[in-house]
């Protein structure tokens, strides 16, 4: 089956560690803007470093740059066979219009996890370097700091800074809530309780998914 998901939240509200998750469960490849980002600025192309500084000040690129790399992901034969689970996009309005124009989507999930509680989880929180594998202080990977799934380090992320977290959660607030609210209007949101562990999220959100898409 073919399933095509949005996943919304705050950042740190664990949509990375859910999409891997889900990606597992129902096959979809998962699709993360900013991962995708942070390859092209790791690989040194000038896209990456005209990206680097939106990034590093949590800004967000323009409309049409990213449109232009879910496009080319799009046409990718994984996401023709076994659908998407889309992890940082859309994020504004204009975005989720223009998604909407060349495709269809099962559902939208809304993972809701309070500021106070993302602010704490995103200064707590490292990743892998190579497989972008997420951790935290409180629960490290076997050998700290290298990554249990692929060996490579794991670190803290350039933006995890309270300066860009403010203006990534400002951002969240300004363009990204008004996106979720399209999907809302629209009949296609749910709202999870991202609170807990994150087996138990994974559980209420895969049955969000299947009441959806056996109804
Ligand atoms: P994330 O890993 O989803 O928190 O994204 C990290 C950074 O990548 C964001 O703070 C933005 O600078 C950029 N980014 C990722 N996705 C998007 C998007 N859909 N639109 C604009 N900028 C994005």
């Amino acid at each position: 089956m073919a399933l095509k998901l949005l996943l919304f939240g705050r950042q740190g509200a664990g949509k990375g560690t859910q999409s891997a998750l889900l990606a597992k469960q129902y096959g979809a490849p998962h699709i993360s803007t900013g991962d995708m980002l942070r390859e092209a600025v790791a690989e040194g192309t000038e896209f990456g470093s005209q990206a680097q500084a939106y990034l590093d000040s949590g800004s967000l690129l323009p409309d049409e740059i990213m449109m232009g790399i879910i496009t080319e992901r799009f046409a990718h034969a994984d996401v023709r066979a076994n659908g998407f689970l889309l992890d940082g996009f859309p994020r504004t309005v204009g975005q989720a219009e223009a998604l909407l124009a060349i495709t269809d989507v099962d559902l939208a999930v809304n993972i809701e996890v309070p500021r106070e509680v993302v602010l704490e989880r995103l200064s707590s929180r490292r990743v892998c370097k190579n497989c972008n594998a997420i951790y935290s202080t409180a629960e490290p990977p076997t050998s700290p700091w290298t990554c249990d799934v692929c060996g490579g380090e794991v670190v803290q992320r350039a933006d995890d800074t309270p300066e860009a977290i403010g203006r990534r959660l400002e951002a969240y607030e300004r363009d990204t809530v008004p996106a979720i609210d399209l999907f809302e209007t629209r009949g296609l949101l749910v709202t999870i309780d991202g609170l807990g562990r994150p087996e138990d999220v994974t559980d209420r959100i895969v049955a969000a998914i299947d009441a959806r898409v056996s109804a």
